[in-house]
């Protein structure tokens, strides 16, 4: 490619210089080559897209130089001139980036009109009302995309002399109407902008291209990228093309059409088109198109022409392919083809069809395949036509996918109250803390004021299957009243409202769901994944039903059980209290006594789900305040409760105050200031295995797992102690037990000095939330609130707890790594921070050589397909 050439005719490229030209522009020269009738054109490239932002929003003389070449060879080929008015050339003008962004950016039709070419155009074709509505439209789009003028004010107008006509439709306006209307917009225009509308078509062609360059930075664009891992460096292209138009009478018309159903996957032409309309038209709804069939009855030989294009189309491709075209007088011309956008059982039908059909191998409709659009299918969705009559109230984070609605519960206890009642809630908390996680269990979905995607409440619910939207900065509470508001919608407990976790939008009303059903293309697509991956699957879960369901979608083990999730259970919190409060071992001993016996029964519960695949478990982590009430009246209602003094329960709750209470008294330093928690965990870790092994003869594979390491001598004082313990349980048990300890990775100290730490740790498995935590040295609980201005100041281009950070977190993972495969070469590697559920980021995993990744529940089959690709894309050898 020649250095420093920014626009290239339709015939200079091909489907392979997608990064420089975009998906349309590629895919124009590529149908082109084929020999497709495509209106002809060239493509501004990406780079010139770059260029116009470092230069500071200026397209520069060389640029312009070059788009003017292009234009005059362009007019050599179609035999057309711009701006000539007895034989006009009108283009369109066309954002297309890399990736395809549907309805994020910018788009000018008619482009080259000016009120002496609107004449010679209605003398040229005959056809006086074509041309002034082809006007009319130009400068509506011309002054919403450019100006900022929008579209809507001019439809206003529209509007007004439909009126007084006493007519409906925009096709009941005749000539004399659209040359009155042409008038009035630029009369419009003139009086609101302060200046002419431009006459001189090449200044209108430069401020269209500048302004479809602005679209790529314009908020949707932005949230669309961040939302689908596209990078703000990329850019868009500009496609210049020349106009065919639809619009000229009952012979011209134009569409859009799928090579395949894109909701059911259903292999048939599918689409819709309207005769004497442009593009907007059709997607307007202004007027209702027809369905595709219908132009096999009206014109078979056009429609015979068509299809033969769209099947040569997806077989080029192969992909189903989502096209754009035009009838000009009777005749069919391509105006875009592209992969289609589609839902996710779409993609299953598609990819399993493809493959039957040998179109594709199973390794290429893997790679065809998005991991995250996987979740769709597992959890309910809402019906698409309930949605749209659904009132939106507000927006925030989609912290855990599905589609939830229910009454509003303040309070946990209000929500497990209305379970009780057979009632749906929806908990509606300022954020969550462990004690509500019954209620959060209870409730079809969750929504906070504050927190992130991997706030308590998010990786919780997504643990759970619940759904929730997090951080809605929209959302006020009124605890007292039990009132709440989000934006201007007000609320009371009781009032229903719905969430969709896959968008983060609130609705104020019901809305009707469905259930998901996992088809038999779901099941054929993982067992295709799983030949394909070199990574284990595993799930992150606390209880047996979780770990039952992660199993149900094919996890290979537990990668991570957080004990303290079970230590909320309002049955076994007195007991965790009264060790909390203990002031000597003894005591303390004793209250241990009282959890062992539930703790073994919860690693039964695990052991027998996973059916002898490993389970890690991670020893107790959080700073041991969370587990204590807070407020003086509920101080001294646990006083009265555990027969203390208010003063001596007060005093040992102020003691355990602590100013950054992430960075303090928690992980495996809450066992080396009290070894006998970890005694009694080992205790029940090593019980529990043995009763499962022995009465369900499984060859269960214990893992103890250390959280929060950061040095050698630290992790050796609590592995010593947990491996006594273990040793003597197994020796008096006279049986044989495989078991193992190994540490989390959690710290950047431990990464560094991960080769020492890995002569003894038998595993690590990288807490990747905590280590981005603290990497960065921002908080994952309140990173959210200042995140939003990193996106907005292109700082970060998305969430570092939802996405890893390869470049600085994973660079540290990566040291951990290979030090650690220094000095053990078999050493099994895990990942058990949000992370391991995070397609892009199990693609690193397994770049970086880790052995498993694991995920919350609902999120393994993603993760199995992710892990297949990244294995398809970089064999590991
Ligand atoms: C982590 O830090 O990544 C992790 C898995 O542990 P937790 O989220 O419980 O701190
Ligand atoms: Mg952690």
């Amino acid at each position: 490619m020649a250095k420093n050439k920014f626009v290239y005719l339709f015939n200079e490229g091909d489907a392979t210089m997608r990064n420089l030209l975009g998906g349309k522009g590629a895919n124009l020269a590529e149908m082109t080559n084929i020999g497709l009738p495509v209106p002809q054109g060239f493509t501004i490239t990406t780079e010139a897209c770059t260029k116009y932002y470092e230069d500071g929003k200026i397209i520069s003389d060389e640029i312009i130089t070059q788009i003017m070449d292009s234009l005059a060879k362009l007019e050599k080929k179609v035999g057309k001139k711009f701006g000539d008015a007895t034989n006009p050339l009108l283009v369109s003008v066309r954002s297309g980036a890399r990736a395809s962004m549907p309805g994020m950016m910018d788009t000018i039709l008619n482009l080259g009109l000016n009120l002496s070419v609107v004449e010679g155009l209605a003398k040229l074709t005959n056809n006086e009302r074509f041309a002034y509505d082809s006007y009319r439209r130009f400068i509506q789009m011309f002054s919403d995309v450019v100006m900022e003028l929008p579209k809507s004010r001019f439809e206003r107008l529209i509007d007004e002399v439909k009126e007084k006509k006493g007519v409906k439709l925009d096709n009941e306006l005749d000539t004399n109407d659209l040359k009155q209307l042409v008038k009035k917009f630029l009369a419009f225009y003139k009086e609101e902008l302060k200046v002419e509308f431009p006459q001189d078509p090449k200044v209108q062609l430069i401020e269209a291209t500048k302004a479809v360059f602005r679209s790529w930075d314009n908020p949707r664009a932005n949230v669309y990228r961040r939302m689908n891992d596209i990078p703000s460096s990329w850019g868009t292209a500009v496609n210049i093309q020349s106009m065919v138009f639809g619009n000229m009478g009952n012979d011209s018309g134009t569409g859009v059409a799928f090579t395949r159903n894109p909701s059911t996957g259903e292999k048939n032409l599918y689409g819709e088109y309207l005769m004497n309309a442009q593009g907007e038209d059709v997607v307007a709804g202004i007027r209702t198109p027809l369905a595709i069939s219908e132009l096999a009855v009206q014109n078979k030989a056009l429609y015979d022409e068509f299809a033969n294009i769209a099947d040569k189309l997806e077989k080029h491709y192969r992909d189903m392919q989502d096209m754009e075209f035009t009838i000009e007088k009777g005749k069919l011309y391509m105006l875009q083809t592209r992969n289609g956008k589609r839902t996710a059982k779409a993609a299953l039908q598609i990819a399993v069809d493809m493959v039957n059909e040998k179109m594709l191998t199973e390794e290429e409709a893997i790679l065809k395949l998005e991991p995250k659009q996987l979740d769709a299918l597992l959890h309910p969705t809402f019906e698409a036509a309930a949605l749209k009559k659904a009132p939106v109230v507000g927006k925030a984070l989609p912290a855990s996918p599905g589609a939830a609605c229910g009454k509003i519960a303040f309070s946990a206890e209000k929500a497990v109250a209305n379970k009780k009642n057979k009632e749906k809630s929806i908990l509606v908390r300022l954020e969550t803390s462990p004690e509500d996680i019954e209620g959060m269990a209870a409730s079809e979905g969750v929504l906070t004021a504050r927190g992130g995607m991997t706030s308590h409440a998010a990786v919780v619910a997504r643990g759970m299957g619940t759904t929730c939207v997090a951080g809605c900065h929209e959302l006020t509470l009124d605890e007292k009243t039990k009132t709440c508001k989000i934006g201007d919608a007000s609320f009371k407990e009781g009032d229903i409202i719905s969430l969709d976790g896959s968008t983060g939008i609130i609705y104020g009303s019901a809305v009707k769901t469905e259930t998901a059903t996992l088809s038999g293309n779901f099941g054929t697509i993982m067992q295709w994944a799983d030949k394909f991956r070199a990574l284990e699957v595993r799930t992150n879960a606390d209880t047996p039903k979780d770990a039952k369901t992660a199993y149900s979608f094919g996890a290979q083990g537990i990668g991570l059980c957080r004990t303290e999730h079970m230590f909320f259970d309002p049955e076994r919190i007195p007991a965790v209290r009264e060790m909390i409060v203990s002031s000597t071992v003894e005591e303390r001993k004793a209250a241990l006594k009282k959890l062992l016996p539930m703790q073994r029964k919860d690693f039964i519960g695990l052991y027998t789900e996973m059916k002898g695949n490993p389970v890690t478990i991670r020893f107790l982590d959080p700073p041991l305040h969370e587990f204590l009430p807070h407020t003086d009246v509920e101080i001294k209602d646990l006083a009265k409760e555990m027969g203390l003094t208010f003063e001596k329960l007060k005093a040992t709750v102020e003691d355990l105050h602590e100013f950054n209470p992430m960075m303090g008294h928690r992980g495996l330093r809450l066992a080396v200031t009290y070894p006998e928690i970890a005694e009694m965990q080992t205790q029940a870790v090593i019980e529990a295995a043995l009763e499962v092994k022995k009465n369900l003869g499984y060859n269960v594979k214990a893992e103890i797992m250390i959280p929060l390491t950061s040095d050698v001598k630290e992790f050796g004082y609590v592995h010593d102690i947990v491996k006594a313990k273990a040793e003597e349980l197994i020796a008096n048990s006279g049986t044989e037990l495989e078991y193992s300890i190994g540490s989390m990775i959690e710290t950047p100290r431990a990464c560094v000095i991960a080769e020492k730490l890995a002569e003894k740790a038998k595993f690590f498995s990288f807490g990747t939330n905590d280590l981005t935590q603290m990497s960065y040295a921002f908080s994952r609980d309140d990173a959210g609130k200042f995140l939003g201005a990193y996106y907005e100041k292109k700082i970060f281009e998305s969430d570092p707890f939802a996405r890893l950070d390869t470049e600085g977190v994973g660079a540290l993972v990566e040291i951990a790594v290979n030090k650690a495969k220094s000095v053990n070469p078999h050493i099994k590697l895990g990942i058990c921070g949000e992370h391991g559920g995070d397609p892009s980021s199990i693609e690193f995993c397994h770049k970086a050589g880790l052995t498993y990744v694991s995920c919350s529940p609902y999120r393994v089959p993603i993760a199995r397909l992710a892990a297949a690709q990244a294995n398809l894309k970089f064999p590991r050898k």
